[in-house]
């Protein structure tokens, strides 16, 4: 069963009223789906893919087959992520985009267009993890700063990324969020409220947009081992770090970008307006 084909069993487009014909073909697909690349001629938008969850999420992609374009601001760790998606079977570009200006979003999306013709799926990941102080102490330039990637930067990138949806009759889109978008972390206001942000954000695009094809979910990882975790917390801070977590280990990025991968697949096609927590459980106490 090809992917198309799949997609029009899921969404009950010109679906068979013969349940045995439809069951077969599940049955089927149940069998083949190790051999279909879920991804195969899907152009996927990758903000900060760069580096650490973004970058993971960039490969895994490729290795379904997709088309990725990466926008981050650096862009030597770019054409290096871009290399291990190639290896893994996908194709991509490098477009130089800080998310925070509105312009250069606007090109990023445009140029995807000019060079693959469609966009399919965006996951807005780009942002930055900031903390260690009191609410009253946060400096506003940290705050305007904090707000402006992790906020501002996903309303941004959706600004561009939702009519190129429409235009195709449909997408999904994932916005990396954060336990922080769930629950309070002291000493992170500006993190946190971010993230929230994200949260609120996804849940209202995902209604402005729920009867025009586009479902737009959120991603919120636990502590994931990506360079900023790596080189901001010694030995001492990574173990209690890690005795918080119920299943006693931090998050690797393959583990959000195996999250962000469903999300953005067909099989999560009534899924949309949720915030899929990948954390080893540490929000459950
Ligand atoms: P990372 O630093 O490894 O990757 C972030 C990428 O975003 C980098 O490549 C960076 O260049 C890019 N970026 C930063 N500012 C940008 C801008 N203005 N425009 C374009 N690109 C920009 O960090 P990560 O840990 O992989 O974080 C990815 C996302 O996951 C972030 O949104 C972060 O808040 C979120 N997150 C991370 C953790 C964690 O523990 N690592 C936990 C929860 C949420």
């Amino acid at each position: 069963m090809s992917p198309d084909a799949y997609r029009k069993y899921v969404t009950n487009e010109g679906l068979t009223t013969d349940d045995n014909a439809a069951g077969m073909a599940l049955r089927k697909y149940a069998k083949e789906g190790s051999n279909v690349k879920s991804f195969e001629g899907k152009t996927v938008i990758v903000t900060g893919g760069s580096s650490g969850i973004g970058r993971a999420a960039a490969i895994a992609f490729g290795g379904e087959g997709a088309r990725v374009v990466i926008a981050d601001v650096q862009p030597e760790e770019a054409e290096n992520t871009l290399r291990s998606v190639r290896k893994a079977g996908g194709q991509g570009i490098f477009v130089r985009t800080d998310v925070t200006k509105s312009a250069e979003v606007e090109a990023m999306v445009l140029k995807t267009i000019e060079t693959y013709g469609q966009l399919h799926c965006a996951v807005n990941n780009a942002g930055i993890v900031h903390g260690g102080m009191l609410t009253a102490d946060y400096p506003e330039a940290d705050w305007d700063r904090v707000l402006n990637i992790n906020l501002k930067g996903v309303f941004l990138c959706m600004k561009y990324e939702i009519p190129q949806m429409l235009k195709r009759g449909g997408g999904s889109i994932v916005n990396t969020a954060s336990v922080g978008g769930i629950v309070g972390v002291s000493g992170t206001a500006a993190y946190v409220a971010s993230k929230h942000g994200v949260v609120g954000l996804t849940k209202t695009a995902a209604l402005d947009y729920a009867q025009s094809g586009i479902r737009v979910n959120a991603v919120c990882p636990g502590t994931t081992l990506t360079p900023p975790v790596e080189k901001g917390m010694d030995a001492a801070r990574m173990a209690a770090s890690k005795a918080k977590v119920p299943m006693g280990r931090m998050g690797k990025p393959e583990d959000m970008a195996a999250a962000i991968l469903w999300l953005s697949s067909d099989a999560a096609s009534f899924v949309t307006g949720h915030t899929l927590v990948a954390d080893g459980g540490r929000t459950a106490e």
